[in-house]
């Protein structure tokens, strides 16, 4: 009779699925970047039912920890992750054991501590959501790193395109404004391109990163070139990370002025969109602001 052998290694389980993050849109495929804004449909039609709640995360764990300012991010990862039966808890950089100088690796071990199976982090330095990645088992979504990246902020944008248009393959992006400190355009930038859209940013000089073009971009300083775009998506100066004394613009007037995102530099049909807290009357002119 035969001898039937059996090996150690037929007898293990198979390895669990390796943890992952959503750290960089730099880490996704189009495959990945297609089945999220697939899986996002979904929800959204779930939206339109009476019942808003779905039993997805039941039973799981989701910590929003925000060390930097946010109105649109935090609640709409709070309310997303109630609509899908997680518990939640959301704790702020201000009033918590930061404001008594606690390092961000201690406060992730003592959210460890809880065992939570999503970290949803926004945080000013780069690379912050990888050090919580290390030191805890949860997986990381990166809700902003300094001026690094803004992953969900760029999904977010590809699904309102996606909606509008029926597609973004094809489609001509003009990315307009402060590039040099954007996260969102960093993101969106990679995120655009890997659905095989065309990107220009459109920004005085200074504000545009050496080199960016290798991305796969093109990039112009007359904002002449937004008129040739489908949609035309418009950043804020950001100030809170430009560096101390540096002058990018002689003001922001004249930013305004030359730069500044007005009924008369656009043609009608274009989409415009702006990842919010709009600076009205700076990098977009109110009567855009208001457009349909
Ligand atoms: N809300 C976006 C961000 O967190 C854009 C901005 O702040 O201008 O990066």
């Amino acid at each position: 009779m035969a001898e039937i052998r059996v090996m150690r290694d037929d007898l293990r389980p198979p390895d669990p699925p390796a943890r992952r993050h959503l750290i960089s849109i730099g880490d996704l495929d189009r495959d990945d970047v297609e089945r999220l804004l697939a899986t996002a449909r979904s929800f959204a039609r779930s939206l339109e039912r009476e019942m808003k709640k779905l039993p997805t995360l039941r039973g799981r764990t989701v910590v929003n920890v925000f060390y930097e300012s946010s109105t649109r991010t935090s609640s709409s990862f709070e309310l997303a992750a109630k609509r899908l039966s997680a518990d939640t808890m959301s704790i702020k950089a201000a009033g918590s054991s930061v404001d008594k100088g606690e390092s961000l690796k201690d406060t992730a071990l003592t959210l460890a501590a809880y065992d939570p199976d999503v970290i949803v982090l926004r945080h000013p330095q780069i690379g912050a959501p990888q050090l919580v990645a290390r030191v805890t088992e949860a997986h990381i979504v990166n809700a902003g790193d300094g001026k690094h990246q803004h992953p969900t902020q760029a999904l977010l944008d590809l699904y309102t395109i996606q909606e509008e248009f029926g597609r973004v393959e094809g489609l001509h992006v003009a990315i307009v404004g402060d590039v040099l400190h954007s996260r969102v355009a960093r993101s969106n930038i990679q995120a655009l391109l890997l659905l095989g859209a065309r990107v220009t940013l459109v920004a005085p000089p200074p504000l545009l990163p050496r080199g960016i073009e290798e991305l796969g971009c093109e990039t112009s300083t007359d904002i002449r070139t937004i008129q040739g775009a489908d949609v035309v998506y418009v950043l804020r100066m950001q100030q809170e990370r430009m560096q101390e004394g540096a002058s990018y613009v002689p003001s922001l007037r004249e930013y305004t002025a030359r730069w500044g995102v007005t009924p008369e530099r656009l043609r009608p049909g274009q989409k415009v969109m702006h990842p919010g807290p709009m600076n009205r009357g700076v990098e977009i002119d109110p009567v855009v602001a208001d457009s349909a």
